[in-house]
């Protein structure tokens, strides 16, 4: 983030702060909060993120995007990356944690917000040493929630029509309204797919969990629904930052 726009965060924050003091009071600039968030895919972990941003604005880095940009621009990272994303295998905890923390260096200053990173204790414990973490945000959504809506989405290869069996249904199961010619589920929505993937990163982030459980830093919230998990997200972040998003913040989006 270019220097100008990040005084103009810094600004914003600070200026959030004074207001929630009140008028006249001495301006009150919050301490920085850096965050992780974790949550098994499909589980809102994107949705979630992307308010958190909005309100408390603070820097969002997911390794996922991250390694992305770096396979886009073909970089050294980049390449050895794919060899790995290709094969379903994490990068190796010496490749991903010096990539990370190096990115970290350029958030000094800033709040921010960790997605997909750590996914390893190891990772967790070389994210340690760097720097301190105040508080790791979980998205506890049962696995058989997260298969339903996982697996709920069908297409019609043809057209790339998306049909969701909850929200979206074709007029006749399995069949696509206009053409009704056959739909089929893409190999990731896959029920032993799903399962895999869930699997997987049970396998994975429970010790990393289990890790920040026992330094105290864990906050779990449990639920089905983002829209109902939400709310307790935002107020838990409330009570560390300013809602910085000056728009409708008695009913958080
Ligand atoms: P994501 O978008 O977070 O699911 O990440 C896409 C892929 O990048 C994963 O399936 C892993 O192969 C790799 N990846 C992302 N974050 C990490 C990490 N912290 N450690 C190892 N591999 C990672």
């Amino acid at each position: 983030m270019p220097a100008a726009a990040g005084a103009a965060a810094a600004g914003a924050a600070a200026a959030a702060g004074a207001a929630a003091a009140g008028a006249g009071a001495a301006m009150v600039v919050p301490p920085l909060l850096r965050a992780v968030i974790m949550g098994p895919p499909g589980s809102g972990k994107g949705t979630v993120s992307a308010r958190i941003i909005k309100h408390f604005g603070m820097k969002h880095l997911s390794s996922g995007d991250l390694l992305r940009d770096n396979m886009q621009k073909k970089t050294e990272v980049g390449i050895l990356a794919k060899s790995y994303i290709d094969q379903g295998r994490l990068i190796p905890d010496d490749i991903m944690t010096r990539l990370m923390l190096n990115e970290l260096k350029g958030l000094d200053g800033y709040n921010w917000l960790l997605d997909g990173f750590p996914r390893t204790v190891a990772q967790a414990e070389a994210l340690h040493k760097e720097c301190q973490i105040d508080t790791v945000i979980d998205l506890d959504v049962p696995f058989e929630t997260i298969k339903r809506r996982l697996t709920a989405r069908w297409i019609h290869p043809a057209s790339g029509r998306v049909y969701n069996l909850e929200f979206s249904p074709p007029k006749v199961q399995g069949i696509d309204d206009i053409t009704g010619e056959p739909l089929v589920q893409r190999d990731d929505d896959k029920p032993e797919t799903v399962t895999k993937r869930l699997q997987a990163y049970d396998a994975q982030t429970k010790p990393v969990l289990e890790y920040y459980r026992e330094k105290g830093l864990l906050k779990s919230f449990s639920g089905t629904e983002t829209n109902k998990i939400w709310p307790h997200i935002y107020a838990f972040l409330q009570t560390k930052l300013p809602d910085v998003s000056q728009k409708d913040a008695a009913t958080p989006r």
